[in-house]
């Protein structure tokens, strides 16, 4: 089965083979894993040793988003979201629930955000003292320019909390470059091609320390996974972790070094990306986005306007054909996910085109 879903994603055999083993957390060999794990990651995220740390949390990402709002902006201090997508509104309900104040900056969800569109609602309200933002949004694949907004927060004593979800990886973002930026948050199952299980936070250790004691939850506490680390050293763990999926994603991490980092996945991805958007229009379907702010996760089409079309039969006529899609959307508009990330090619992009045209037409069949 090929899996062309926006994570978790198709993953190597290397990835695979490294779960098949049982793992003790708090062993030394477990624990250089983790440790060195950490290091790697800070490496991919472009941070300075010393200054930013690696900050796991265990759990799908919604887990590891809600700790960076929890532990990054005080109970009852006010957080702008610009809102362009799904992900950015449950980065606001993760706030809101948790005693922050969101103030919602409603923009369109068919291009990324530049800094032009949030300063106003900054100038507006200069009580507001983080922008929490999604880098990809993967409901319809538009990317918001993560590096032109911290710019413009730099200065202002506003700072950044980012959502790198599905970008961690592939869309560059170093944090050595962007002292405004608290926190940014992914997970093991995403571009980084491991397996669901991890989040981890990237986080400056200055401002974690300085916040401590605020999430108002222990399990969510970043400050206390990085107190942890210097109490009892980088290889140890508070709470089990997925050991299974840390070990595959110590392996996800030699294949990533091996492929070449960040501009190769990103280049891979690209050339899947403008397959499958080539061959979704040779089809006569329209995709959501102009190509100029298709960004290289997931590409996300309009159903077709025919009645017959029926999103969950067509999944399921495609899944026949060996290609498994999204059988959701979360778009105002009725659309189709596609995913364009993971252990795939372009080859894999072109039979999926092929697939994706067989089974429209087991769906719709044209009259004869
Ligand atoms: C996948 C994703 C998440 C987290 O989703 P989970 O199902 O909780 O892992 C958060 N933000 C973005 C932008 C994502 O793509």
């Amino acid at each position: 089965m090929l899996l062309l879903i926006p994570g978790p994603v198709q993953t190597r055999p290397e990835v695979k083979a490294a779960m098949a083993q049982d793992i003790a957390p708090w062993d030394r060999d477990f624990q250089a894993v983790y440790a060195r794990i950490r290091e790697r990651i800070l490496a991919v995220a472009g941070g300075i040793p010393g200054v930013h740390a690696t900050l796991p949390i265990q759990g799908a990402g919604h887990f590891v988003t809600e700790a960076a709002l929890r532990s990054f902006v005080a109970p009852g201090a006010k957080v702008l979201v610009p809102m362009n997508g799904a992900y950015a509104s449950r980065m606001a309900r993760l706030a809101r629930e948790a005693g922050r104040i969101v103030v919602e900056l409603p923009l369109p969800d068919t291009r990324g955000a530049v800094a032009a569109d949030i300063l106003p609602a900054l100038d507006a309200d200069p009580s507001i003292g983080t922008v929490a933002m999604v880098f990809n949004e993967t409901g319809s694949g538009i990317v918001n320019d993560a590096a032109g907004i911290g710019d413009a927060l730099r200065g202002r004593g506003v700072r950044l909390v980012l959502d790198a979800v599905s970008a961690f990886g592939v869309l560059p973002f170093p944090l050595a470059e962007h002292p405004e930026c608290d926190v940014l948050v992914f997970t093991s199952g995403k571009c980084l091609e491991g397996m669901p299980g991890m989040g981890f936070a990237v986080a400056r250790m200055d401002r974690a320390e300085a916040c401590a004691g605020q999430a108002g939850s222990w399990s969510l506490d970043l400050s206390d996974v990085l107190a942890h680390a210097r109490r009892s050293g980088w290889g140890s763990i508070r709470f089990t972790p997925p050991v299974q999926a840390i070990a595959a994603f110590d392996a996800a991490l030699d294949l990533y070094e091996a492929e070449g980092g960040q501009r190769a996945r990103l280049a891979r991805y690209a050339a899947n990306r403008d397959v499958l958007y080539d061959g979704i229009l040779a089809l006569g379907l329209r995709p959501y986005l102009a190509r100029e702010e298709q960004g290289p996760v997931i590409v996300t089409v309009h159903q077709p306007a025919d009645p017959r079309f029926d999103l969950m039969a067509f999944v399921e006529a495609l899944k026949r054909r060996g290609v498994l899609i999204s059988n959701f959307y979360n778009t105002a508009a009725p659309t189709m996910r596609i995913g364009t990330i993971g252990a795939i090619t372009p080859d894999d992009m072109r039979r999926a085109v092929g697939a994706i045209g067989a089974a429209l037409d087991e769906v719709l069949p044209r009259a004869a």
